[in-house]
């Protein structure tokens, strides 16, 4: 024994030939992954500690019954006829040896996702035998589902300003790239708008920071109420949003923005100290002409915001 490991070309040709049975059978009885053997009629002839903790069966209730008591109806059947045509015309398969993702069902009815290689063991005393190797992915899928979840989020947080929930300017800019190629492909009339709150320093010199906070919160809020399902409300700076008006031409923007205006005008804000604001805000208003650079017209919205700012705020204008 010691000769033929130190000279390789001596070992036997398996090196299972070597081992006693009781040996190989115990590394398979404690192998990581499920392991089970049936018979050429289907039936499980031996399945290994994994496989009893994978299916929920003592191996006592396992032996002699069929593998396919453990599929899915659609795959049992498949199993059937697959085994049926193999043995019949002993061709080569093409399932065998191949690494196959399907599920399992456990007793408790629990789905079990797993991935399996089938071999042919050969013929034992007439009988033809295969066996199967399974590996419960249940803890790959639980990781992969929480790994899109914490993408999900990520890509939630990039995208969304953390004080209000609104889209941030990233997350605006992406959506203007898309109104714009929609726009110059159809032809559809778009509009882009920039709010900005008046005189809101003197709201945080006389309130405070956190109550100018809370006022950015609610004018976001009126902001999104009075605005249409269709529109794009991002906050893109401070105290300014900028606004994107799909399909709209000037003079229907105009009367959104208005709208909008107004709400925020009307609307009560209380802050954490229970103080009573009322805020307005300034828009400026530009229209995005099919196959035009978005920013020209977002330089002329700001024009325009700043011509209703020196008009006496409170208003909207439009570049
Ligand atoms: P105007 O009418 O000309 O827009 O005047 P304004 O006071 O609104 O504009 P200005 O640009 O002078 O001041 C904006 C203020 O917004 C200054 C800044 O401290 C405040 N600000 C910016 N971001 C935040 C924020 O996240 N929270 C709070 N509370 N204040 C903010
Ligand atoms: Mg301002
Ligand atoms: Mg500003």
């Amino acid at each position: 024994m010691l000769r033929s490991l130190q000279s390789p070309s001596l070992w036997p040709t398996t090196m299972l030939d070597t081992l006693p049975c009781t040996l190989s059978l115990r590394l398979l009885e404690n192998a990581l992954d499920a392991i089970v053997v049936i018979d050429e009629d289907g039936a499980i002839r031996y399945q290994n500690g994994a496989m009893q903790s994978l299916s929920g069966y003592a191996q006592g209730e396992a032996l002699g019954q069929p593998l396919t008591g453990l599929l899915p109806a659609n795959l049992a059947g498949q199993h059937e006829r697959y085994v049926r045509a193999y043995l019949d015309s002993c061709k080569e398969s093409t399932v065998l040896g191949q690494v196959r993702e399907f599920a399992i069902r456990h007793r408790t009815g629990e789905m079990v996702p797993i991935a399996m290689k089938a071999i042919d063991l050969g013929i034992h005393e007439g009988k033809r035998y295969f066996g199967a190797f399974i590996e419960d992915l249940r803890a790959r899928r639980r990781m992969e589902a929480e790994r899109e979840a914490l993408l999900a989020q990520l890509e939630k947080q990039a995208l969304s300003d953390a004080l209000t929930g609104l889209p941030n300017r990233r997350a605006f800019d992406a959506e203007a790239l898309l109104t714009c190629a929609r726009a110059a492909r159809s032809g559809a009339l778009t509009c882009v708008g920039i709010a900005d709150i008046d005189f809101f320093k003197k709201i945080n010199d006389q309130y405070g920071h956190a109550a100018g906070d809370t006022v950015l919160v609610a004018v976001a809020g009126l902001i999104g109420m009075a605005s249409r399902a269709t529109d794009f409300v991002a906050r893109t700076g401070g105290e300014e949003f900028c606004l994107l008006f799909p399909g709209l031409d000037s003079d229907t923007a105009c009367v959104v923005a208005e709208r909008i205006r107004g709400a925020v005008e009307n609307g009560t804000i209380v802050t954490p100290q229970g103080e009573q604001v009322r805020v307005t805000i300034s828009i400026g208003l530009a229209h995005l002409a099919p196959g035009a650079p978005f920013n020209e017209a977002l330089t002329r919205a700001d024009a325009a915001l700043y011509e209703a700012k020196h008009a006496g705020r409170n208003r909207v204008r439009t570049g």
